[in-house]
Protein backbone atom coordinates (compact mmCIF):
# COMPACT_ATOMS: atom_id res chain seq x y z
CA UNK A 1 0.00 0.00 0.00
CA UNK A 2 1.11 3.25 -0.99
CA UNK A 3 2.17 5.81 1.88
CA UNK A 4 0.43 8.75 0.60
CA UNK A 5 -2.74 7.40 0.24
CA UNK A 6 -5.40 9.59 0.88
CA UNK A 7 -7.09 9.05 3.72
CA UNK A 8 -9.17 11.88 4.38
CA UNK A 9 -12.59 12.96 2.78
CA UNK A 10 -15.60 15.26 3.24
CA UNK A 11 -18.90 13.65 1.63
CA UNK A 12 -21.45 16.12 0.93
CA UNK A 13 -24.46 14.19 -0.81
CA UNK A 14 -26.94 11.79 1.08
CA UNK A 15 -25.91 11.81 4.96
CA UNK A 16 -23.23 14.18 4.73
CA UNK A 17 -20.30 13.62 7.04
CA UNK A 18 -16.92 13.29 6.84
CA UNK A 19 -14.98 10.33 6.47
CA UNK A 20 -11.18 8.97 7.87
CA UNK A 21 -9.48 5.80 6.47
CA UNK A 22 -7.06 5.09 9.51
CA UNK A 23 -4.80 2.07 9.46
CA UNK A 24 -4.62 -0.85 12.14
CA UNK A 25 -2.69 -4.38 12.44
CA UNK A 26 -4.99 -5.01 9.71
CA UNK A 27 -7.39 -7.32 9.19
CA UNK A 28 -7.27 -10.44 10.90
CA UNK A 29 -10.13 -12.65 8.81
CA UNK A 30 -8.08 -12.10 5.45
CA UNK A 31 -9.85 -14.53 2.97
CA UNK A 32 -12.22 -12.81 1.15
CA UNK A 33 -11.66 -13.55 -2.17
CA UNK A 34 -12.15 -10.46 -3.68
CA UNK A 35 -9.93 -7.84 -1.36
CA UNK A 36 -6.35 -6.93 -1.25
CA UNK A 37 -7.74 -4.21 1.19
CA UNK A 38 -7.02 -6.14 4.29
CA UNK A 39 -2.61 -5.00 2.63
CA UNK A 40 -3.29 -2.01 4.13
CA UNK A 41 -1.79 -2.41 7.50
CA UNK A 42 0.84 -1.88 9.84
CA UNK A 43 1.86 -3.72 13.03
CA UNK A 44 3.73 -1.14 14.24
CA UNK A 45 1.15 0.48 16.69
CA UNK A 46 3.14 3.90 17.08
CA UNK A 47 3.45 4.20 13.47
CA UNK A 48 -0.13 3.72 12.95
CA UNK A 49 -1.02 6.33 15.74
CA UNK A 50 0.94 9.00 14.19
CA UNK A 51 -0.74 8.31 10.68
CA UNK A 52 -3.80 8.21 12.30
CA UNK A 53 -3.34 11.37 14.81
CA UNK A 54 -2.10 13.10 11.21
CA UNK A 55 -6.08 12.47 9.65
CA UNK A 56 -7.96 12.96 12.77
CA UNK A 57 -6.66 16.57 12.76
CA UNK A 58 -7.62 17.39 9.62
CA UNK A 59 -11.50 16.55 10.90
CA UNK A 60 -13.55 20.07 11.23
CA UNK A 61 -16.74 18.35 12.66
CA UNK A 62 -18.64 20.49 9.99
CA UNK A 63 -21.52 18.15 9.86
CA UNK A 64 -21.13 16.18 13.49
CA UNK A 65 -21.00 13.44 11.50
CA UNK A 66 -17.64 11.35 11.09
CA UNK A 67 -17.04 7.68 9.41
CA UNK A 68 -13.73 5.90 10.41
CA UNK A 69 -13.05 3.22 8.33
CA UNK A 70 -9.82 0.22 8.44
CA UNK A 71 -9.17 -2.51 6.70
CA UNK A 72 -10.87 -5.56 9.04
CA UNK A 73 -13.03 -3.93 12.36
CA UNK A 74 -12.65 -1.00 14.44
CA UNK A 75 -11.20 -4.07 17.09
CA UNK A 76 -7.75 -3.64 14.88
CA UNK A 77 -6.99 0.24 15.56
CA UNK A 78 -4.59 0.47 18.60
CA UNK A 79 -5.90 2.11 21.83
CA UNK A 80 -4.56 4.92 21.53
CA UNK A 81 -5.91 5.81 18.09
CA UNK A 82 -9.52 4.98 19.63
CA UNK A 83 -8.73 7.28 22.36
CA UNK A 84 -7.86 9.94 19.36
CA UNK A 85 -10.69 9.43 17.34
CA UNK A 86 -12.95 10.05 21.33
CA UNK A 87 -10.94 13.24 21.47
CA UNK A 88 -11.85 14.33 17.76
CA UNK A 89 -15.67 13.58 18.06
CA UNK A 90 -15.95 15.52 21.99
CA UNK A 91 -13.81 18.39 20.63
CA UNK A 92 -15.40 18.91 17.12
CA UNK A 93 -19.06 18.12 18.46
CA UNK A 94 -19.61 14.58 16.51
CA UNK A 95 -22.71 13.65 17.05
CA UNK A 96 -23.05 10.84 15.01
CA UNK A 97 -19.72 8.16 14.65
CA UNK A 98 -19.65 5.22 12.41
CA UNK A 99 -17.41 2.13 12.02
CA UNK A 100 -16.82 -0.88 10.29
CA UNK A 101 -16.88 -4.20 12.03
CA UNK A 102 -16.44 -8.01 10.71
CA UNK A 103 -18.68 -10.54 11.69
CA UNK A 104 -15.92 -12.37 13.65
CA UNK A 105 -16.03 -9.37 16.10
CA UNK A 106 -19.34 -8.37 17.18
CA UNK A 107 -19.23 -9.24 20.67
CA UNK A 108 -17.29 -6.04 20.78
CA UNK A 109 -19.76 -3.73 19.90
CA UNK A 110 -21.97 -3.61 22.62
CA UNK A 111 -19.22 -2.34 24.83
CA UNK A 112 -18.10 0.43 21.95
CA UNK A 113 -21.89 1.61 22.20
CA UNK A 114 -21.68 1.86 25.74
CA UNK A 115 -18.47 3.92 25.64
CA UNK A 116 -19.66 6.54 23.34
CA UNK A 117 -23.08 6.68 24.30
CA UNK A 118 -21.72 7.85 27.73
CA UNK A 119 -20.52 10.98 25.92
CA UNK A 120 -23.84 11.40 23.90
CA UNK A 121 -22.15 10.23 20.60
CA UNK A 122 -24.43 7.60 18.63
CA UNK A 123 -22.20 5.11 17.11
CA UNK A 124 -23.16 3.40 13.86
CA UNK A 125 -21.69 -0.08 12.86
CA UNK A 126 -21.25 -1.25 9.33
CA UNK A 127 -20.76 -4.45 7.67
CA UNK A 128 -19.50 -5.93 4.69
CA UNK A 129 -21.89 -8.43 4.08
CA UNK A 130 -21.24 -8.40 -0.05
CA UNK A 131 -24.37 -10.59 -0.85
CA UNK A 132 -27.43 -12.09 1.47
CA UNK A 133 -27.07 -15.43 -0.32
CA UNK A 134 -25.41 -17.16 2.36
CA UNK A 135 -24.07 -20.10 0.25
CA UNK A 136 -23.03 -17.71 -2.65
CA UNK A 137 -21.19 -15.23 0.16
CA UNK A 138 -19.48 -18.12 2.11
CA UNK A 139 -18.47 -20.60 -0.47
CA UNK A 140 -17.14 -18.29 -3.01
CA UNK A 141 -16.37 -15.01 -1.63
CA UNK A 142 -15.43 -16.91 1.23
CA UNK A 143 -16.52 -13.74 3.97
CA UNK A 144 -16.34 -15.39 6.75
CA UNK A 145 -19.76 -15.19 8.23
CA UNK A 146 -21.31 -18.69 7.99
CA UNK A 147 -25.05 -18.95 6.95
CA UNK A 148 -26.13 -16.02 9.03
CA UNK A 149 -29.47 -14.43 8.40
CA UNK A 150 -30.39 -11.06 7.68
CA UNK A 151 -32.16 -10.59 10.92
CA UNK A 152 -29.28 -11.60 12.58
CA UNK A 153 -26.62 -9.52 11.40
CA UNK A 154 -29.45 -6.48 11.57
CA UNK A 155 -29.58 -7.12 15.38
CA UNK A 156 -25.83 -5.98 15.59
CA UNK A 157 -25.09 -3.47 12.74
CA UNK A 158 -27.02 -0.37 11.60
CA UNK A 159 -25.75 -0.09 8.23
CA UNK A 160 -24.19 -3.16 5.19
CA UNK A 161 -22.52 -3.27 2.54
CA UNK A 162 -22.72 -5.46 -0.94
CA UNK A 163 -20.68 -5.81 -3.03
CA UNK A 164 -21.94 -5.62 -7.44
CA UNK A 165 -20.46 -6.91 -10.27
CA UNK A 166 -19.51 -10.32 -9.72
CA UNK A 167 -19.34 -13.56 -12.21
CA UNK A 168 -22.61 -15.28 -10.81
CA UNK A 169 -24.47 -12.22 -9.67
CA UNK A 170 -28.10 -11.38 -11.92
CA UNK A 171 -29.84 -8.31 -12.34
CA UNK A 172 -32.29 -10.23 -9.51
CA UNK A 173 -30.13 -11.19 -7.18
CA UNK A 174 -28.74 -7.62 -7.08
CA UNK A 175 -31.80 -6.03 -6.53
CA UNK A 176 -32.89 -8.86 -4.08
CA UNK A 177 -29.80 -7.78 -2.15
CA UNK A 178 -30.81 -4.02 -2.10
CA UNK A 179 -34.07 -4.77 -1.14
CA UNK A 180 -33.18 -7.21 1.81
CA UNK A 181 -30.36 -4.72 3.00
CA UNK A 182 -33.20 -1.76 2.93
CA UNK A 183 -35.35 -3.90 5.03
CA UNK A 184 -32.71 -5.19 7.76
CA UNK A 185 -30.35 -2.09 7.82
CA UNK A 186 -30.89 1.57 8.38
CA UNK A 187 -28.35 2.46 4.92
CA UNK A 188 -26.62 0.23 2.33
CA UNK A 189 -23.56 0.65 0.84
CA UNK A 190 -23.23 -0.62 -2.64
CA UNK A 191 -19.48 -1.33 -3.77
CA UNK A 192 -18.77 -2.26 -7.73
CA UNK A 193 -16.42 -4.62 -7.89
CA UNK A 194 -12.96 -3.30 -9.72
CA UNK A 195 -9.97 -5.78 -10.68
CA UNK A 196 -7.27 -6.31 -7.67
CA UNK A 197 -4.73 -8.55 -6.84
CA UNK A 198 -7.12 -10.84 -5.17
CA UNK A 199 -8.19 -14.44 -7.20
CA UNK A 200 -11.74 -12.98 -8.13
CA UNK A 201 -12.48 -10.70 -11.20
CA UNK A 202 -14.99 -7.75 -12.08
CA UNK A 203 -17.73 -8.95 -14.61
CA UNK A 204 -18.19 -6.56 -17.10
CA UNK A 205 -21.46 -7.67 -18.01
CA UNK A 206 -23.05 -7.57 -14.69
CA UNK A 207 -21.66 -4.00 -13.84
CA UNK A 208 -23.19 -3.09 -16.91
CA UNK A 209 -26.60 -4.27 -15.89
CA UNK A 210 -25.92 -2.81 -13.04
CA UNK A 211 -25.71 1.09 -14.13
CA UNK A 212 -28.06 0.66 -16.92
CA UNK A 213 -30.89 -0.97 -14.95
CA UNK A 214 -30.03 -0.65 -10.88
CA UNK A 215 -28.65 2.08 -10.45
CA UNK A 216 -31.30 4.98 -11.93
CA UNK A 217 -33.90 2.56 -9.62
CA UNK A 218 -31.25 3.76 -6.76
CA UNK A 219 -29.41 7.08 -7.00
CA UNK A 220 -31.70 9.16 -5.52
CA UNK A 221 -32.59 6.80 -2.52
CA UNK A 222 -31.37 8.50 0.45
CA UNK A 223 -30.28 5.36 2.00
CA UNK A 224 -28.42 4.09 -0.08
CA UNK A 225 -24.82 5.19 -1.09
CA UNK A 226 -23.16 3.78 -4.75
CA UNK A 227 -19.89 3.55 -5.37
CA UNK A 228 -19.22 3.14 -8.73
CA UNK A 229 -15.32 3.36 -8.15
CA UNK A 230 -13.94 1.96 -4.77
CA UNK A 231 -12.82 5.83 -4.31
CA UNK A 232 -16.19 7.20 -4.32
CA UNK A 233 -16.00 8.67 -0.65
CA UNK A 234 -12.57 10.65 -1.91
CA UNK A 235 -10.45 7.78 0.04
CA UNK A 236 -8.05 5.66 -0.73
CA UNK A 237 -6.93 6.58 -3.48
CA UNK A 238 -3.44 7.91 -4.26
CA UNK A 239 -2.22 11.77 -3.98
CA UNK A 240 -0.59 11.17 -7.36
CA UNK A 241 -3.39 9.95 -8.43
CA UNK A 242 -4.04 6.51 -8.26
CA UNK A 243 -6.13 3.74 -6.29
CA UNK A 244 -5.85 1.26 -4.00
CA UNK A 245 -8.99 0.46 -2.04
CA UNK A 246 -11.20 -2.49 -2.74
S1 LIG B 1 -13.20 -7.71 2.77
FE1 LIG B 1 -12.84 -7.03 4.86
S2 LIG B 1 -12.99 -8.92 6.08
FE2 LIG B 1 -12.65 -9.55 3.98
S3 LIG B 1 -10.40 -9.79 3.80
FE3 LIG B 1 -10.96 -7.70 3.12
S4 LIG B 1 -10.67 -6.42 4.91
FE4 LIG B 1 -10.82 -8.55 5.64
Amino acid sequence: MEKDMIRYSVITEKNPREIVLLRGSGCRWRRCRFCDYHLDFSSDSAANFRLNQQQLNQVTGKYRRLEVINSGSFTDLDETTMAAVKDVCLNKGIKQLHFECHWNDRAAIAGLRRDFSALNIAVKLKIGVETFDALFRESYLVKGMDGVEPAEIAAFYDECCLLFGLPGQTRASMEKDIRTGLAFFERVCINIMEENTAPIKPDPAMIDIFKKELFPLYKDEPRVDILLQNTGFGVGGCLNGGENRD
